[in-house]
Order: structure tokens, then sequence, then C-alpha cells
């Protein structure tokens, strides 16, 4: 029932979506040994989040050059297309894409955006850029990052986050960050109520000014908070198959969406970095028909909020509105 239902993902960390045997073949050509982050089975190997993100880290390492992000782009929207997803949202890290120089970013930049129209032209998907700094890098080079996400702003990066490990710092640390992509047309998210409470995802809503807050799904500990996000519309970037490969959950069932959605919250499903959690859009769709009896009514519901709570453009939205409208029609 899900497999065939059109999908939007606003959350997905483009590194953290590399299939990999796609890293596998980067290091192999370039002679490097990350042989390290993989299990016997090919998998990425972990033991908490604070061991993925050095794996993450690790993977990353193989990105060297515009031409891998070009060959990374084009490998993760196969994946994404092959799920049904029609519209991505992508995280991308001028950390990671030119050591947050502004003329290597836009190099990086480019080749993303070909390689995304490559995807476009074959698949119909359509993916635009959020970028992002990592937290735990520091409120400095978030700034840098910020100059980065401003020179290039447009209709193509629509959006600015905060990624990362959620305990270093404050989310008011990169109010400077953060009020630079807004002047410079930048809509907001911000990782929150994974790691942290529900204090955190307060302090990103007030500090920041994020209309989306990526996870948030630790709101579930503080109903009043809950009632907050569904009377003001903040959008949650839900990542249920992350969560529990994490440890945050132990299953599908005790997942706190289905709760959020129930109460009003206005919930988006994404997979955040999907190979090292072992899912896909299909399969988180499927998942989540299974824990919480979701029909293709439910889902329907989740693909419009998604579609309305996407940072693109007006004509974009409207055309990926025009998608869902026809395919439950
Ligand atoms: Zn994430």
């Amino acid at each position: 029932m899900t497999d065939t239902l059109p999908k939007i993902e606003l959350h997905l960390h483009l590194e953290g979506a590399a299939p990999p045997a796609f890293i596998r073949g980067l290091a192999a050509e370039k002679k490097m040994d990350i042989s390290g982050i993989f299990d016997a089975r090919g998998n990425y190997s972990y033991i908490d989040f604070w061991h993925f993100l050095k794996v993450y880290e690790a993977a990353t390492e193989t990105l060297k050059t515009p031409g891998d992000y070009h060959r990374l782009t084009r490998a993760v929207l196969e994946e994404s297309a092959a799920s049904g997803v029609i519209y991505c949202e992508t995280f991308l890290s001028p950390d990671f894409c030119g050591g947050r120089d502004v003329g290597a970013w836009q190099e990086y930049l480019h080749a993303i955006r070909e390689a995304a129209e490559e995807a476009e032209r074959q698949d119909g998907i359509v993916l635009r850029g959020i970028v992002t700094p990592i937290r735990h890098f520091g409120p400095e080079k978030a700034k840098e990052t910020a100059i980065c996400a401003a020179e290039t702003a447009g209709d193509w990066i629509v959006g600015f986050g905060l990624a990362g490990d959620e305990k270093i710092g404050k989310p008011k640390d990169f109010a400077w960050a953060f009020d630079a992509a807004r002047e410079a047309g930048l809509r907001l998210t911000c990782h929150a109520g994974e790691w942290g409470g529900p204090d955190s995802v307060r302090d990103a809503i007030r500090d920041l000014g994020v209309e989306r807050i990526g996870h948030g799904v630790r709101a579930i500990e503080d109903l009043a908070l809950v009632d907050e996000l569904a009377e003001h519309g903040t959008v949650l970037e839900v990542c249920p198959g992350s969560n529990i490969a994490l440890g945050l959950y132990p299953g599908w069932r005790q997942h706190p969406v289905g709760r959020l959605f129930d109460r009003g919250v206005k919930v988006t499903i994404s997979t955040d970095d999907p190979p090292f959690f072992h899912t896909t859009m299909a399969r988180e769709y499927e998942r989540l028909a299974d824990a919480f009896d979701w029909d293709a009514g439910v889902f329907a519901t989740i693909a419009r909020t998604s579609a309305e709570a996407a940072f693109c453009d007006p004509a974009t939205k409207d055309t990926i509105l025009k998608k869902l409208e026809s395919a439950h029609a």
C-alpha cells in the first residue's frame, strides 16, 4: 500500500545518505583505508550516536572534490526516487564542501545542482538544499558557514539549519549565524529534541526563531509544549527509524510520532542518514503503517503537511501539491 505513495523528505544529510558501496568505491579509487567503519556485511558500523558522528566524518573523508559530490548526489537521489520520493530537501555543510571558503563552496554547489538537475530529468525527483553548520564545530565556524549560505541563498539554497552534537553549546550561541541566514531570505530549521529534552526545542524556537525542528520528538515529554507546537504550527521533521536505530526508543510502537500526530502536531517523515540506520523512505512508511495502523489517508495528510512545510518557492510547491493530489485522487 505505501510503496506507490509519493513521498516528500525534508530531513536528509547528503553525506549521511551515501550508500556504503559508493563510499567504499571512492575510498578504493583514492587508496584510502576506511575498512574500520564497515561491518562484515559491508554496512556502516558504530556503537552509539557519538561514535556514529565519528564514522560519519570518516566516511565524508572520501568526498574530496566537487566531482565526488556530483556522483554522491546522483547515487543518493537514485535511492530516494526508488523509494517514491518526489521532492527532497538535503542538508549541505560547507564544512565538508570546500572548508567554508565561499568560492570553493560555490564550486561544490554547482556540481551538486548539476547532478540534481540530471536526476530531475531522469526520475522527476526535485532537490533543494539547506545549508547546515555543524554544532560541535562551534559558533565561529557556523558564522563562516552562514556567510557561505547567505552568498548562495536563492531558488535552490532555500534554508539554513543546525546539525551535529546537540549536547554541545546552546542554540543562542548560533544566533548570529541564524540572523545572517534569515536576513539573506533563508527559511530556518534546527536539530533539537533528539538528544536534548523539551527545553532544547523551546530554546531553538525562542532563540533562533526556527519554523521547523529537526526531530523534536522529545517534546512528547512535556505535553504543554506539544500543544504549543500544534497551536503555532511548528513542523517536526520526524525520523523514526533513525531514533530507533540510535536507541532513543525501543521500537516502532513506542515511538512518539503516533501521539504527536494524534495531538495535532504538524508531523513529517524523513530518514536522516538512511544507510546508517538501515532504512529508506519506503521502509519508514511500511513500518509506520504496521505500528500505528496508518492508512493512505494519514500518509496523504503527512505528505501534504510536508509539501506545505517545504522551503522551496511557491511555484515548485504548487507542482508538488498537484502531484500529491493526483496520486491520492
Ligand atoms: Zn539529522
